[in-house]
C-alpha cells in the first residue's frame, strides 16, 4: 500500500480557493483525491477548481458561507451526493477582526467565532454520518500560532483558534471508535491575503516575523501541502487529536 496515495478519496477544503486552503487542496489533488472547493467567492473558487483540475484532480466548487449553519450542512450534503462519498474534511475557512479587545462589539466577536469555530463544528457534524457509514474518515482543522500564543490585536481570533484545537481533541476521542481521525494543523506565518492585510495593519510585523522564525522566511501556502496529504490518508491512521505546527520553527524557539 502507498501510504500517501489518495486515489479514489473525496476531500472538502473550506476556503480552498486561495492561500493555505488552496495550498492544501493542491497537495490532496496531486495525491489523487477529488477536491471540493467550498467558499463564497465564485470567481476565485472556479479559478482554483481549474488549477486543481490541471493537477489531475476531478473536483468541483460548492458554495459555502461557513458562518451560516444551514449553508455548512447543505455544502456537505451536496458534495457527498455529487461524489458519492466523503473521506477528508479540511476546515480551513477563517478570518480575523484586528482591534484592541476592549473595543469588540458582540457582533464582531460572534462573526469571528461563527466563522472560525462554529462553522467548523457544523461541517464536522454534517460529515460525521458519511464517514461513519463508510467505516472511517479524516478531519483536519486549521488552528494557528494564536492557539499557543496571544496577541493584543487578536482576542477573538486567538480564542477561536485555541478552541479549535480543543474541539479537535474532543472529536478525536469521540469518533476514534468510528475510525475517524481528527487533527489540528497550526500554521506559522504564511504569506496569504490574510497576513498581507495584517502586515499593513500591524506596524513592524513583517520584521518581527522574519527575525523570530528560525527558518528565516515567511511560509508559503504550498508548505502546507505535505501535511494535508499525511493527515488526509493512511499514513496517519494512528494519529488523532494532535495539533501539529507547520511553522519553520516559530513555536519551537523561546
Ligand atoms: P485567506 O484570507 O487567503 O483565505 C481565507 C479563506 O477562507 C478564503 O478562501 C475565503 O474564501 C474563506 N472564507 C472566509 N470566510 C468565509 C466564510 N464565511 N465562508 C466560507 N469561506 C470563507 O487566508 P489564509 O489562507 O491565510 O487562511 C486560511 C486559514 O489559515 C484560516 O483559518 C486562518 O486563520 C489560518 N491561518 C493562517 C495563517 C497565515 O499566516 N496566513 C497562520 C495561521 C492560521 P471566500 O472569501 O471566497 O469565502
Amino acid at each position: 500500500m502507498n501510504l500517501f496515495d489518495l486515489s479514489g478519496r473525496v476531500a472538502i477544503v473550506t476556503g480552498g480557493n486561495g492561500g493555505i486552503g488552496l495550498g492544501m487542496a493542491k497537495g490532496l489533488a496531486m495525491a489523487g483525491a477529488a477536491v471540493i472547493v467550498a467558499a463564497r467567492n465564485r470567481e476565485k473558487s472556479e479559478a482554483a477548481d481549474a488549477e486543481l483540475a490541471g493537477l489531475g484532480g476531478r473536483g468541483a466548487f460548492v458554495p459555502l458561507d461557513v458562518a451560516d449553519a444551514a449553508s455548512c450542512r447543505s455544502m456537505v450534503a451536496a458534495s457527498a451526493e455529487r461524489f458519492g462519498r466523503l473521506d477528508i474534511l479540511v476546515n480551513n475557512a477563517g478570518m480575523s477582526i484586528r482591534k484592541p479587545p476592549e473595543s469588540y462589539t458582540v457582533e464582531e466577536w460572534r462573526r469571528v467565532l461563527d466563522t472560525n469555530l462554529t462553522g467548523a463544528l457544523v461541517c464536522c457534524q454534517a460529515a460525521y454520518p458519511h464517514m461513519q457509514r463508510q467505516g472511517g474518515g479524516k478531519i483536519v482543522n486549521i488552528g494557528s500560532m494564536m492557539a499557543i500564543f496571544g496577541a493584543a490585536y487578536a482576542a477573538a481570533y486567538s480564542a477561536s483558534k485555541g478552541a479549535i484545537v480543543q474541539l479537535s481533541k474532543s472529536l478525536a476521542t469521540a469518533w476514534a471508535k468510528d475510525n475517524i481521525q481528527v487533527n489540528a494543523v497550526l500554521p506559522g506565518w504564511i504569506d496569504t491575503e490574510l497576513t498581507r492585510d495584517a502586515r499593513q495593519q500591524v506596524p513592524g510585523l513583517n520584521e518581527r516575523i522574519l527575525n523570530r522564525t528560525p527558518a528565516g522566511r515567511w511560509g508559503r501556502p504550498d508548505d502546507l501541502a505535505g501535511i494535508a496529504v499525511f493527515l488526509g490518508g493512511p499514513a496517519s491512521d494512528f494519529v488523532t487529536g494532535a495539533a501539529i505546527p507547520i511553522d519553520g520553527g516559530f513555536s519551537a524557539e523561546f
